[in-house]
């Protein structure tokens, strides 16, 4: 049967795809340094961050120039990130595996902006500590926006992207329920608790995915940062006031919902 579906045609603009996205991996890459640095992503043009020296187009190349490299820069031997390497080869495969879903159209385009934004946040998370607005706010307009336009413009229907009214609930689910959660913790605690990047960021989701996203998202990212919680604190020995990072957790839930959402509505309710 699969067999069938991945004929040679479908192979080869895969591996297209693929190509693609590893190389809008690569942009991305650039965003993800420079917004958590608060630079320009356009300006100036990649260079490396010890010696300054400009990279050159050949040594700019997806994936291929990471290995030839062995991760380092040509002018001065600086170690260059193996996350670099990561994002590319990440961006590429679910750029693939989108296509692979739903084809190439408006359902891809919108879904490959939302996964690229859900990268972009995670790796800035991870990094810096914060969930930029720069990200998450036009992205909420974003989701909106796309919603508005499968329905009315392209007519393109779609199980990807949500009608408008599941996009609205879903910004006022994924920001006021965690709103209200906020607000309650803080006032009980006196701690703040989640971040407002990551009420932004579930809001974004909302909108990308629709309301029934959100429940789902949550559960997944709070199971999955527990156990991963866990485990950093049984390895490295740290107390209970460890603190990871929650949009990645958030993100993974959104993209396990982007790619499996249906098959799991459909498993749980016919
Ligand atoms: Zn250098």
């Amino acid at each position: 049967m699969m067999a069938d579906v991945l004929n040679d045609s479908t192979a080869l603009t895969a591996t297209i795809v693929f190509v693609f996205g590893a190389m809008l991996g690569s942009f991305l890459n650039v965003c993800i340094a420079r917004i958590a640095k608060g630079e320009s992503v356009v300006r100036p043009p990649s260079h490396c961050p010890k010696c300054n020296n400009p990279i050159s187009f050949f040594d700019n190349i997806p994936i291929i120039s990471f290995l030839i490299l062995l991760g380092r820069c040509r002018s001065c031997g600086e170690r260059i990130s193996p996350r670099y390497l990561f994002v590319e080869v990440l961006t590429g495969l679910l750029a693939a595996a989108l296509y692979c879903q739903v084809g190439l159209g408006l359902a891809f385009f919108t879904a490959f902006i939302f996964v690229a934004a859900l990268i972009v946040i995670s790796f800035i998370d991870l990094d810096v500590r914060i969930v930029p607005d720069a990200i998450s706010l036009p992205g909420i307009l974003a989701g909106v926006l796309f919603s508005l336009i499968a329905r009315y413009l392209v007519d393109e229907p779609s199980d990807i992207i949500p009608s408008p009214l599941s996009a609205l609930l879903g910004v006022l689910a994924g920001g006021g329920f965690l709103f209200a959660v906020a607000w309650i913790y803080e006032r009980l605690t006196g701690l703040e608790g989640m971040g407002g990047g990551d009420i932004k960021l579930l809001a974004m989701i909302g909108a990308f995915l629709g309301w029934p996203s959100i429940p789902f998202t949550i559960f997944l990212a709070s199971l999955t940062g527990s156990v991963i919680g866990l485990g950093v604190m049984l390895v490295t020995g740290a107390g209970r006031r460890l603190a990871l990072p929650f949009a990645p957790f958030l993100c993974v839930g959104a993209a396990v919902h982007l790619f499996f959402g249906r098959e799991m509505i459909a498993f749980y309710f016919g």
